[in-house]
């Protein structure tokens, strides 16, 4: 690739771009990439790792009153979100100064600025500078979807939501996915008067049953007002205040309204009309297993490809990419049993089949189920409830699916999916000794199975 003036030229330093242009680097590849915002890109500038400070900030409330049955006074605790804020802002420069330190010491040479495709073979920044590359990849992310409805500029998204110059007292969110769920939990822990709106009959669409309604229930108990079946019609400006109306004819008068509908790949204005490069319905990038867009010389990955929109999965296309095409291994992704986590307040994490996808793939199903008080309630006396539940291919014996929902419910499920990516059984579950005393210990003494009453 010698006539190039480099080997890769990465577009977006998330997650997918850093990944890849190190690894392409350690390979012996001329790499430059670019970033038009901050490099670490969503995940960590505006996305999981701000995301979960604040949900560790926010759980705070409920432990300075849950202390009270441990024995302990607390004094009546006051929070600042302009402390927050700051200390937030100031581990997301750390991180990412790791991030652009790391790049680096790689021998990556890093352009702070937009660049977009002008050929298959050719890109252009910001400044005019046009540089040719052997291989382009476009790692340009996602970006959170608007509204439609009269008033939506006056709406923000979960990337202003992190730096919201004064704490909204009083918000809507309005959304029923991660995002919605994640921002709901953290205003009301941190004290806000919360209202989602969703537009369907249960939030979490496309988690198991169980769960949707088990998170449903501890929004409900933490405060969040639940706008089910419902959509925002319109959003106005009023005197100090934002005025939301609902296609129900509910009206609320709010300090913010975020949007959390989903997010789209940040495909549109990159250039790629300068290519043939095959795009969806929805803007993203069209790519094979290996990454590889219809332009051999062109490949995509993370949220842009709108595959499994997850960090890890970006982490891991783009390790496979400069594996396969600077390391002569060539590498593919493996997209079954990802656990994934929804950082509400109670918490989420599963691995692998719903109950439902189980019964349509394997027809006859077990299912083990506990949902029981933790222990740290007894004392505390808060009205709280895990929830587990295992799914079982009953032709196999087959763990095919665990789902938490509870304290540490994430750090559980990382576990679990090892064993569920092994192929363990029930039985291996079963011959698991129980750590005793743990919420997880559950997950090895279901033996009951569950039948519908
Ligand atoms: P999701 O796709 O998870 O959820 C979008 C929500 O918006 C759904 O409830 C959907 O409803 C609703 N919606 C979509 N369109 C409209 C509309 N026009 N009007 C009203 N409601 C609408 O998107 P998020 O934005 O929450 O998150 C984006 C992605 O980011 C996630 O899918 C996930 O991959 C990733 N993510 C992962 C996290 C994690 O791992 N913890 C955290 C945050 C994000 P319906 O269900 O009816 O379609």
């Amino acid at each position: 690739m010698a006539d190039y003036d480099v080997d890769l030229f990465v577009i977006g330093a998330g997650s997918g771009g850093v990944r890849a242009a190190r690894i392409a680097a350690g390979y012996g590849a001329r790499v430059a990439i670019a970033e038009e915002y901050r490099i670490g890109g969503t995940c960590v500038v505006r996305g999981c790792v701000p995301k979960k400070l604040y949900v560790y900030a926010s759980r705070y409330a409920d432990e300075f009153v849950d202390a009270a049955g441990f024995g302990w006074t607390v004094p009546e605790p006051t929070f600042s979100w302009e402390r927050l804020v700051a200390a937030k802002e100031v581990e997301i420069t750390r991180l990412s100064g790791i991030y652009e330190t790391n790049l680096r010491k790689a021998g990556v040479a890093i352009h702070k600025q937009r660049a977009v495709v002008t050929g298959d073979h050719a890109v252009r920044l910001a400044d005019g500078t046009d540089v040719t590359a052997g291989v382009i990849l476009i790692a340009a992310g996602g970006g959170a979807t608007r509204g439609d409805f009269p008033g939506a500029e006056l709406t923000i998204s979960s990337s202003e939501a992190f730096d919201l110059p004064e704490f909204p007292k009083r918000i809507v969110v309005n959304g029923g996915g991660y995002i919605a769920i994640e921002f709901a939990g953290i205003f009301a822990g941190l004290g806000a008067d919360v209202t989602l709106i969703h537009r369907g009959d249960k939030v979490l669409r496309g988690f198991d049953e169980d769960v949707r309604d088990e998170v449903a229930e501890g929004l409900k108990k933490r405060g969040v007002t639940l706008l089910l079946g419902d959509e925002i019609a319109e959003v106005a400006a009023v005197e100090g205040a934002r005025r939301v109306t609902t296609k129900a004819g509910v009206t609320l008068d709010v300090d913010q309204v975020m949007l959390a509908v989903g997010r789209a790949p940040l495909t549109a204005d990159l250039g790629l009309d300068a290519t043939s490069v095959m795009r969806d319905h929805r803007g993203a990038i069209m790519v094979d297993a290996s990454s590889r867009t219809n332009v051999p010389s062109i490949y995509a990955v993370g949220d842009v490809t709108d595959r499994l929109n997850l960090t890890p999965i970006a982490i891991r296309e783009g390790h496979a990419f400069a594996d396969t095409v600077f390391g002569q291994k060539p590498t593919a992704v493996d997209y079954t049993n990802v656990a994934t986590a929804v950082f509400a307040t109670p918490e989420v994490g599963v691995v692998g089949l719903t109950e439902a996808q189980a019964r349509a793939t394997f027809g006859a199903v077990d299912v083990y189920k506990a949902r029981f008080r933790p222990m740290k309630a007894t004392l505390s006396g808060r009205d709280d409830k895990v929830l587990m539940k295992i799914v079982v291919d009953a032709a196999t014996d087959r763990v095919v699916g665990v789902h938490v929902v509870g304290e540490a419910a994430a750090e559980m499920i990382q576990l679990a999916a090892v064993a569920v990516k092994m192929g363990a059984t029930k039985a291996d579950f079963d011959d698991t000794v129980a750590l005793h005393p743990s919420a997880a210990e559950e997950l090895v003494t279901l033996r009951t199975k569950w039948t519908p009453s």
